[in-house]
Protein backbone atom coordinates (compact mmCIF):
# COMPACT_ATOMS: atom_id res chain seq x y z
CA UNK A 1 0.00 0.00 0.00
CA UNK A 2 1.48 3.16 -0.82
CA UNK A 3 1.81 6.31 1.65
CA UNK A 4 -1.68 8.19 -0.18
CA UNK A 5 -3.79 5.39 0.37
CA UNK A 6 -2.61 4.20 3.34
CA UNK A 7 -3.32 7.83 4.87
CA UNK A 8 -7.00 7.69 3.00
CA UNK A 9 -7.29 4.31 4.82
CA UNK A 10 -6.24 5.59 8.10
CA UNK A 11 -8.48 8.49 7.77
CA UNK A 12 -10.93 6.48 7.29
CA UNK A 13 -10.54 4.31 10.20
CA UNK A 14 -10.36 7.42 12.47
CA UNK A 15 -13.85 8.36 11.60
CA UNK A 16 -15.28 4.76 12.67
CA UNK A 17 -13.05 4.61 16.02
CA UNK A 18 -12.38 7.42 17.97
CA UNK A 19 -10.71 5.54 20.36
CA UNK A 20 -7.60 5.85 18.38
CA UNK A 21 -5.22 8.67 19.60
CA UNK A 22 -3.62 10.72 17.05
CA UNK A 23 -0.41 9.65 18.60
CA UNK A 24 -1.27 5.92 17.29
CA UNK A 25 -2.11 7.22 13.76
CA UNK A 26 0.60 8.00 13.23
CA UNK A 27 2.60 5.44 14.35
CA UNK A 28 0.46 3.34 12.28
CA UNK A 29 1.59 4.78 9.53
CA UNK A 30 5.03 4.79 10.66
CA UNK A 31 4.73 0.60 10.79
CA UNK A 32 4.40 1.11 6.93
CA UNK A 33 7.65 2.52 6.31
CA UNK A 34 10.18 1.44 3.36
CA UNK A 35 12.85 -0.37 4.70
CA UNK A 36 16.08 1.83 4.12
CA UNK A 37 15.24 5.54 5.37
CA UNK A 38 15.77 8.42 2.85
CA UNK A 39 19.44 10.78 3.10
CA UNK A 40 19.23 14.00 4.94
CA UNK A 41 21.22 16.54 3.42
CA UNK A 42 22.20 20.06 4.78
CA UNK A 43 23.33 22.75 2.00
CA UNK A 44 25.02 25.50 2.16
CA UNK A 45 22.85 27.79 -0.28
CA UNK A 46 24.98 31.18 -0.80
CA UNK A 47 23.74 33.58 -3.29
CA UNK A 48 20.55 33.24 -4.89
CA UNK A 49 22.28 33.79 -8.01
CA UNK A 50 23.40 30.06 -7.49
CA UNK A 51 19.71 29.38 -8.42
CA UNK A 52 20.96 30.52 -12.43
CA UNK A 53 23.80 29.56 -12.17
CA UNK A 54 25.95 26.65 -13.43
CA UNK A 55 29.18 26.14 -10.90
CA UNK A 56 31.08 24.39 -8.64
CA UNK A 57 28.08 24.37 -6.20
CA UNK A 58 25.30 23.88 -8.18
CA UNK A 59 27.33 21.08 -9.96
CA UNK A 60 27.72 19.55 -6.59
CA UNK A 61 23.84 19.66 -6.14
CA UNK A 62 23.02 18.27 -9.52
CA UNK A 63 25.28 15.54 -8.51
CA UNK A 64 23.23 14.29 -5.33
CA UNK A 65 20.30 13.69 -7.67
CA UNK A 66 22.21 10.39 -9.10
CA UNK A 67 22.03 9.28 -5.56
CA UNK A 68 18.62 9.89 -4.33
CA UNK A 69 15.83 7.36 -5.12
CA UNK A 70 12.39 6.63 -3.92
CA UNK A 71 11.51 10.60 -2.55
CA UNK A 72 8.15 10.91 -2.33
CA UNK A 73 7.95 14.35 -0.93
CA UNK A 74 10.62 17.20 0.18
CA UNK A 75 10.72 18.60 4.05
CA UNK A 76 13.00 21.62 2.97
CA UNK A 77 14.08 23.73 6.44
CA UNK A 78 15.32 27.41 4.93
CA UNK A 79 17.37 29.64 6.88
CA UNK A 80 14.67 32.39 5.37
CA UNK A 81 11.55 31.20 6.58
CA UNK A 82 11.60 32.51 10.76
CA UNK A 83 8.28 32.59 12.86
CA UNK A 84 7.00 33.27 16.01
CA UNK A 85 6.02 29.20 16.72
CA UNK A 86 6.83 26.57 14.19
CA UNK A 87 4.75 26.02 10.99
CA UNK A 88 5.03 23.55 7.98
CA UNK A 89 3.22 25.24 4.48
CA UNK A 90 0.12 23.36 3.60
CA UNK A 91 -0.88 24.32 0.46
CA UNK A 92 -1.30 22.25 -2.54
CA UNK A 93 0.80 24.62 -5.14
CA UNK A 94 3.49 26.57 -3.08
CA UNK A 95 4.38 29.88 -4.32
CA UNK A 96 8.04 31.03 -5.51
CA UNK A 97 8.92 33.36 -3.20
CA UNK A 98 11.61 36.22 -4.62
CA UNK A 99 12.85 37.25 -0.61
CA UNK A 100 15.65 39.18 -1.81
CA UNK A 101 16.68 42.65 -3.46
CA UNK A 102 19.25 43.69 -5.86
CA UNK A 103 19.27 41.29 -8.27
CA UNK A 104 18.45 41.16 -12.09
CA UNK A 105 15.14 40.63 -13.22
CA UNK A 106 15.91 37.02 -14.52
CA UNK A 107 16.36 35.61 -11.02
CA UNK A 108 12.95 37.57 -10.02
CA UNK A 109 11.26 35.51 -13.36
CA UNK A 110 12.53 32.40 -12.33
CA UNK A 111 9.42 29.94 -10.91
CA UNK A 112 9.93 26.86 -9.41
CA UNK A 113 6.43 25.34 -9.72
CA UNK A 114 6.84 22.27 -7.45
CA UNK A 115 3.21 21.00 -6.08
CA UNK A 116 2.82 21.02 -1.90
CA UNK A 117 1.62 17.67 -0.27
CA UNK A 118 -1.20 19.19 1.75
CA UNK A 119 -2.32 15.35 3.12
CA UNK A 120 1.51 15.20 4.81
CA UNK A 121 1.61 19.08 6.40
CA UNK A 122 -2.06 17.74 7.71
CA UNK A 123 -0.22 14.49 8.90
CA UNK A 124 2.43 16.07 10.76
CA UNK A 125 0.82 18.69 12.22
CA UNK A 126 -1.66 16.39 14.13
CA UNK A 127 1.29 14.06 15.25
CA UNK A 128 2.30 16.77 16.77
CA UNK A 129 -0.76 17.87 18.40
CA UNK A 130 -0.50 21.76 17.28
CA UNK A 131 2.71 22.36 18.37
CA UNK A 132 3.29 22.33 14.05
CA UNK A 133 0.94 24.08 12.63
CA UNK A 134 -0.39 24.54 8.76
CA UNK A 135 1.01 27.72 6.98
CA UNK A 136 -1.14 28.76 4.11
CA UNK A 137 1.21 31.84 2.83
CA UNK A 138 4.57 31.31 2.60
CA UNK A 139 5.26 29.42 -0.27
CA UNK A 140 9.15 28.11 -0.89
CA UNK A 141 11.71 31.06 -0.38
CA UNK A 142 15.09 30.94 -2.05
CA UNK A 143 17.00 28.82 0.22
CA UNK A 144 14.59 25.98 -0.53
CA UNK A 145 14.01 26.47 -4.51
CA UNK A 146 17.70 28.22 -5.20
CA UNK A 147 19.04 24.48 -4.36
CA UNK A 148 16.16 22.13 -5.06
CA UNK A 149 15.93 23.72 -8.85
CA UNK A 150 19.51 21.95 -9.09
CA UNK A 151 18.29 18.28 -7.28
CA UNK A 152 14.97 18.21 -8.67
CA UNK A 153 14.57 20.67 -11.81
CA UNK A 154 11.70 19.10 -13.41
CA UNK A 155 9.80 20.44 -10.26
CA UNK A 156 7.80 17.21 -10.36
CA UNK A 157 8.21 16.33 -6.24
CA UNK A 158 5.97 17.79 -3.92
CA UNK A 159 7.83 20.24 -1.09
CA UNK A 160 6.79 21.38 2.06
CA UNK A 161 8.55 23.84 3.97
CA UNK A 162 9.29 23.98 7.78
CA UNK A 163 9.89 26.76 9.44
CA UNK A 164 12.71 27.81 12.20
CA UNK A 165 10.82 29.68 15.55
CA UNK A 166 13.16 32.15 16.20
CA UNK A 167 12.31 32.22 19.88
CA UNK A 168 13.74 28.87 20.63
CA UNK A 169 17.67 27.81 21.81
CA UNK A 170 19.31 25.26 19.39
CA UNK A 171 18.51 22.39 21.39
CA UNK A 172 14.78 22.72 20.77
CA UNK A 173 15.47 22.70 16.99
CA UNK A 174 17.69 19.72 17.26
CA UNK A 175 15.13 17.76 19.38
CA UNK A 176 12.42 18.62 16.89
CA UNK A 177 14.13 16.84 14.55
CA UNK A 178 14.58 13.79 16.23
CA UNK A 179 10.69 14.03 16.59
CA UNK A 180 10.56 14.06 12.70
CA UNK A 181 12.97 11.61 11.98
CA UNK A 182 10.22 8.37 11.10
CA UNK A 183 9.64 10.98 8.02
CA UNK A 184 12.74 9.79 6.56
CA UNK A 185 11.12 6.12 6.45
CA UNK A 186 8.02 7.17 4.15
CA UNK A 187 9.96 8.69 1.57
CA UNK A 188 10.43 12.19 3.10
CA UNK A 189 13.91 13.66 1.66
CA UNK A 190 15.00 16.18 4.47
CA UNK A 191 16.68 19.04 3.08
CA UNK A 192 17.77 21.52 5.51
CA UNK A 193 19.37 24.74 3.97
CA UNK A 194 21.42 27.94 5.14
CA UNK A 195 25.23 28.04 5.44
CA UNK A 196 27.18 26.86 8.81
CA UNK A 197 29.82 29.76 8.32
CA UNK A 198 27.62 33.23 7.70
CA UNK A 199 28.82 36.28 8.27
CA UNK A 200 27.20 38.75 5.96
CA UNK A 201 28.47 42.12 7.72
CA UNK A 202 32.41 40.53 7.24
CA UNK A 203 31.89 40.10 3.67
CA UNK A 204 34.66 40.77 1.31
CA UNK A 205 33.96 41.74 -2.15
CA UNK A 206 37.66 41.05 -3.62
CA UNK A 207 37.13 39.06 -6.64
CA UNK A 208 38.11 35.40 -5.71
CA UNK A 209 38.59 36.18 -2.35
CA UNK A 210 38.59 32.67 0.09
CA UNK A 211 37.34 32.47 3.72
CA UNK A 212 38.89 34.42 6.31
CA UNK A 213 41.20 32.49 9.08
CA UNK A 214 38.84 32.51 11.49
CA UNK A 215 36.04 31.61 8.91
CA UNK A 216 38.28 28.72 7.80
CA UNK A 217 38.96 27.33 11.14
CA UNK A 218 35.12 27.39 11.87
CA UNK A 219 34.21 25.50 8.57
CA UNK A 220 37.07 22.89 9.85
CA UNK A 221 35.62 22.93 13.30
CA UNK A 222 32.24 22.06 12.63
CA UNK A 223 33.46 19.19 9.93
CA UNK A 224 35.65 17.87 12.56
CA UNK A 225 32.47 17.66 15.26
CA UNK A 226 29.96 16.42 12.81
CA UNK A 227 33.03 13.28 11.93
CA UNK A 228 32.78 12.67 15.70
CA UNK A 229 29.09 13.13 15.53
CA UNK A 230 29.40 15.26 18.64
CA UNK A 231 26.15 17.02 18.58
CA UNK A 232 25.92 18.00 21.44
CA UNK A 233 28.61 20.52 20.72
CA UNK A 234 27.60 21.89 17.89
CA UNK A 235 24.07 22.67 19.55
CA UNK A 236 25.77 24.54 22.07
CA UNK A 237 27.74 26.21 19.48
CA UNK A 238 27.88 29.56 20.90
CA UNK A 239 30.52 28.28 23.62
CA UNK A 240 32.90 26.93 20.78
CA UNK A 241 35.28 30.15 20.68
CA UNK A 242 35.64 33.11 18.87
CA UNK A 243 35.90 32.11 15.29
CA UNK A 244 33.03 30.08 15.26
CA UNK A 245 31.22 33.40 16.96
CA UNK A 246 32.29 34.95 14.34
CA UNK A 247 30.85 32.68 11.69
CA UNK A 248 27.38 32.30 13.20
CA UNK A 249 26.64 35.95 14.39
CA UNK A 250 22.93 34.70 13.78
CA UNK A 251 21.37 31.38 14.12
CA UNK A 252 19.07 31.10 11.21
CA UNK A 253 21.62 30.01 8.87
CA UNK A 254 23.25 27.83 11.22
CA UNK A 255 19.89 25.74 12.61
CA UNK A 256 19.19 24.09 9.33
CA UNK A 257 22.25 21.92 10.18
CA UNK A 258 21.68 21.17 13.61
CA UNK A 259 18.16 19.59 11.87
CA UNK A 260 19.66 17.29 9.65
CA UNK A 261 21.82 16.09 12.48
CA UNK A 262 19.17 15.28 14.67
CA UNK A 263 17.80 13.17 12.24
CA UNK A 264 21.43 11.18 12.00
CA UNK A 265 21.52 8.01 12.40
CA UNK A 266 24.89 6.98 14.66
CA UNK A 267 25.82 4.63 11.98
CA UNK A 268 26.08 7.46 9.33
CA UNK A 269 29.09 8.63 8.28
CA UNK A 270 29.28 11.96 6.44
CA UNK A 271 29.92 12.98 2.99
CA UNK A 272 31.23 16.69 2.64
CA UNK A 273 30.48 18.32 -0.49
CA UNK A 274 30.84 21.83 -1.61
CA UNK A 275 33.57 22.11 0.93
CA UNK A 276 34.31 25.77 0.66
CA UNK A 277 35.15 28.95 2.17
CA UNK A 278 34.43 32.38 0.12
CA UNK A 279 34.00 36.09 -0.05
CA UNK A 280 35.86 36.03 3.35
CA UNK A 281 32.82 35.26 5.57
CA UNK A 282 30.77 32.43 3.94
CA UNK A 283 31.04 28.56 3.76
CA UNK A 284 29.52 26.72 1.14
CA UNK A 285 30.29 23.33 2.57
CA UNK A 286 27.31 21.07 2.36
CA UNK A 287 26.89 17.48 4.07
CA UNK A 288 24.92 14.40 3.21
CA UNK A 289 24.29 11.28 5.76
CA UNK A 290 22.56 7.61 4.12
CA UNK A 291 23.60 7.89 0.65
CA UNK A 292 23.26 5.47 -1.50
ZN1 LIG B 1 20.60 32.59 2.85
Amino acid sequence: MDRKTFIKSVSLLSISSQMMSLNSLFNLVTDHKIEKPLPIIFLGHGSPMNAIEKNEFTDGWSHLAEHLENVKAILCVSAHWKTKGTYITGMKLPKTIHDFGGFPQVLYDVQYPAPGDPELAMEIQQHFKDHILIDHDWGLDHGCWSVLMHIFPKANVPVLQLSLDYRKDPEYHYQLAKKLTELRRKGVLIVGSGNMVHNLRALNWTEGSGGYDWAVEANEKFKELINKQDHVALTQYSKLGKAVQNAVPTPEHYLPLLYVLGMRDKNETAYFFNDKTMMGSISMTSVAFGLN
